[in-house]
This record gives structure tokens, sequence and C-alpha cells, in this order.
């Protein structure tokens, strides 16, 4: 069995936090890869050291980073001095303050430099090997992620190595320039270790116990998620639950790897597996209704009427190629005979609505394009609601009963998921009527 640890940020704020994660480490040995964050918020008004760091790389485009460096360099003195380790931490924190300098701060070198350091520490207390994740986790020339370059480096790296500690965040360039993810990313490093030694599970320390069936912000107390499949976690992140860097799914689903989300401060806490389709489908037959609810605020919807633009040839490319033209990506469009609406979040216009407005005017001279804004749209997700009859006459029920009035619907072609438009103010009481109709 082998088990690869992620630990975030707030996991690993404060020495207090750091001896935790030690203890659940050593307690299961199966744990034998541990992909660190830089230490993160302590508390409302700590920094983040990788904030601390965007300040430094600032500074030293300006000449010096010392400054700002002196602050890095007190939490990371700090947390060797209450651990006790013998390592020359002053030695290893000169050396990257000079780098950064040497370089201008440049931006990945400097903010990666929170990960390298914890990881540095971390290995040293738990006894393991400090691997850095430059030497195997790969970008191309244009700064992407290369999964061609790294599978095979990273399990070639990987492979004989009894036990590690991985820097989280970043990896390297074709011309050994250190790159970081975007932020976040150590959830993706982590998802990159477990497929390289084709871990048994990818188990994703933070600080709650697990992914929350609801925001928290509109429904209190909202049921924990335990069982929920790659799929459904995509249409509920999509739709805004914060749950892991959206780029931490690929490299695990594929391998058919589950993710466990579980807490530091509560390591006996059940979690959230996420689970590959395949076994989550003996699940399903027990799992609830509904799995999560979540949903955006502020999409436009284009109301596009024509008789007869069913038989029209090409009508919806016409449309499609000005949105292209525009750069705008939709979200979605369900029709009717002689109708088409397309939803788009707001952000994709950039002030710019009434000219798009008028070239699908001219595209596909309709009778009438009305413009309906202020739209939020709300996800139920759940593979639970495909074979369940009266699933639909649940929820339509539950939203009219809360007085919010349905502007769209569309299920897509998942069977896992039915979006409502409702007004932006409908959106709250909106959620609350399905939490409480599916999950309460
Ligand atoms: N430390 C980085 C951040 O704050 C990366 C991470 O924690 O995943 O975004």
């Amino acid at each position: 069995m082998i088990k690869v640890c992620k630990f975030g940020g707030t996991s690993l704020a404060s020495t207090e936090n750091i001896l935790k994660m030690a203890e659940i480490v050593k307690e299961d040995p199966s744990r034998r890869y541990v992909v660190v964050s830089a230490p993160g918020k302590r508390d409302g008004e700590d920094v983040k050291v990788t904030d601390m760091l965007i300040e430094c790389s600032n500074q030293a485009k300006l000449g010096s980073c010392a400054k700002a460096f002196s602050g890095v360099a007190k939490r990371f003195e700090d947390i060797v001095k209450e651990l006790n380790l013998s390592i020359d931490i002053r030695g290893i924190l000169a050396n990257v303050q000079s780098k950064i300098d040497e370089l201008r701060g440049d931006y990945d070198y400097t903010v990666s430099r929170g990960e390298y350091l914890n990881a540095v520490i971390i290995a040293e207390l738990l006894g393991y090997d400090f691997i850095d994740a430059k030497d195997f986790i790969k970008f191309d020339i244009e700064g992407e992620f290369s999964p061609e370059y790294t599978w095979d480096i990273a399990t070639e790296t990987l492979k004989n190595v009894k036990c590690a500690v991985v820097p989280g965040f970043y990896g390297s360039m074709p011309n050994k320039k250190i790159k970081t993810f975007s932020r976040g990313g150590s959830d993706v490093s982590g998802a990159i270790v477990a497929r390289a030694v084709m871990a048994d599970v990818y188990e994703n320390f933070t600080d709650v116990d697990g992914v929350l069936s609801a925001d928290p912000r509109i429904v209190k107390n909202p049921k924990p998620i335990r069982f929920i499949s790659y799929r459904e976690l995509r249409e509920l992140a999509y739709m805004g639950a914060s749950v892991l860097h959206a780029d931490a799914i690929f490299p695990v689903r594929t391998a058919n790897i589950p993710i466990h989300i579980k807490s530091t401060f509560m390591p006996n806490g059940e979690g959230t597996l996420i689970m590959p389709d395949d076994m989550y489908e003996e699940k399903i037959k027990t799992s609830e209704l509904v799995t999560g609810i979540a949903g955006k605020k502020d999409y436009i919807v284009l109301l596009i009427q024509k008789s007869m633009m069913n038989s029209e040839k090409g009508f919806t490319r016409k449309i499609l190629s000005v949105l292209e033209r525009y750069g705008i990506c939709f979200e979605h469009i369900p029709t009717g005979i002689d109708t088409m609406s397309i939803v788009i979040a707001k952000s994709e216009f950039n002030n710019n609505l009434e000219e798009v407005v008028s070239k699908i005017a001219i595209a596909v001279d309709p009778d009438s394009i009305k413009i309906m804004e202020n739209i939020a749209l709300i996800a139920t997700v759940g593979h639970g609601m495909a074979n369940k009859l009266g699933t639909a006459a649940k929820l339509f029920n539950a939203i009219s009963s809360a007085q919010a009035n349905v502007k769209l619907i569309d299920q897509g072609s998942s069977e896992l998921n039915i979006i409502v438009g409702v007004s932006n103010e409908d959106f709250e009481k909106t959620i609350k009527a399905i939490y409480n109709e599916f999950k309460a």
C-alpha cells in the first residue's frame, strides 16, 4: 500500500501544526511520500509565506529583497528552533536570499521558496529524503505543465526512494528555470507524485473535514460529502464549490487513484473520498439522491428568437463564430423550436455586450434578441438523481415554495446535474430551498 499525502498551508502554518502533520505521517507506514505547501496563516491577521515572498520578488526587482525576506527568514528560523532540528537554516536562508537578488526577484523562483524551505525542514523532521520537485515535475518551454516529460522521469526518480518529502507548487522548464503552478498548485504537485508512484490513494490534508454539500456562507452547517465521483466533483467545483485546485484532478483521475480529502486537525474524521467513476458505481446504489449544490451569480442570457430557426442550417454556428471572434466562452445553450438561449458569464464581456449582440443580429437576422441580466445559476449534482422518479418534481416544488422564479433549466447530457437559472436576488433562498429538500 502506498499513500501520498499533501499538506496545505494552514496544516503547516505553525510548529504545533507541523508536529500534528508528523504524527499523522508516522502513524501509518504507507504514508511514504509527503508533499508540502509553504506555511500559511496562523491566524486571521497573519500573512502567508507565499505572499511574503511575492513582496520579496517586488523588492528584489528594485534592488534587494532584504526587508521583506527578514520576515520569511524569521518564520523558518523559529520553526527550526522550536522543532529542535540541527540543520543550518541560516546558511540555507542566506543562499536563497542572495539567489533571489541575483535573479532580480524572478517571480517563480522567489515564490516557490516557501515550499522548498518547508520541505527541507520537514524532510529533516521526518527523517525522509528531500526530493526536489524541480528534478521531475517538468514544464515545457511555453511554461505549460508537460505530462509527457514528467511521468517517466517522475516514476524513475521516485521508484527507489522509500520515503520522501517533496515541495509542492513548482517544477522546472527545459532551460532549468523554476516554474510554479497557479496559486494553490501544491494540490497539483501531490496529484503528480501520486500518479508517478501509482499510489493507492492520494490523501489531501487540509483544515476542514472534507468537502461540504453547500456553501456554508449560505446554508448553516451544511452536511459534509463523504463520497463523490470525479465527475460530480468537477461539476460542483466548476460551479464555485471550493475544493481542490482544478488541475489536481486529471493526473490521478486517469490513473484511477482516489483522492481522500482529510483534516489535519481531525485526522480520524471521515473526510471526503473522491472516487473514480467505476469504483463509485457500487456507491451510487446506496448514495443519496443529491451529492451537493453549488452556484454562481452574474450571468447574462441572450434570448434569440426566429421563426423556422430549427430548419435553418448553420444558425448556431454563425452565432458561435461571433462569440469566438470576441473570445467569449458560453456556459449553456438550451434551445426550443424557434428559440435559443445562450448563457454567458458577465465577466466574459469587456463592456461590449451591445456590440456583440448587434453582431449576432447581423449574423443571423433574428426576429428578436432579448438580454436577461443578473442571472444566477445553481447546479444540483448527484449521480443518484438519474434513475429516481420524481427528482425534478421535488426540485422545482422546493424552488417554487421558496417563491423563487425559475428563468432557465438545463440538464445537459450528463444526467448528474440539473442547472436552474434564477435572478441574482433569488440565489441564496433557492440554494437553501434545494438544500432543505434534499439534504437537511
Ligand atoms: N503556497 C502556494 C499558495 O499559497 C501554493 C499552495 O499552497 O498550494 O498558493
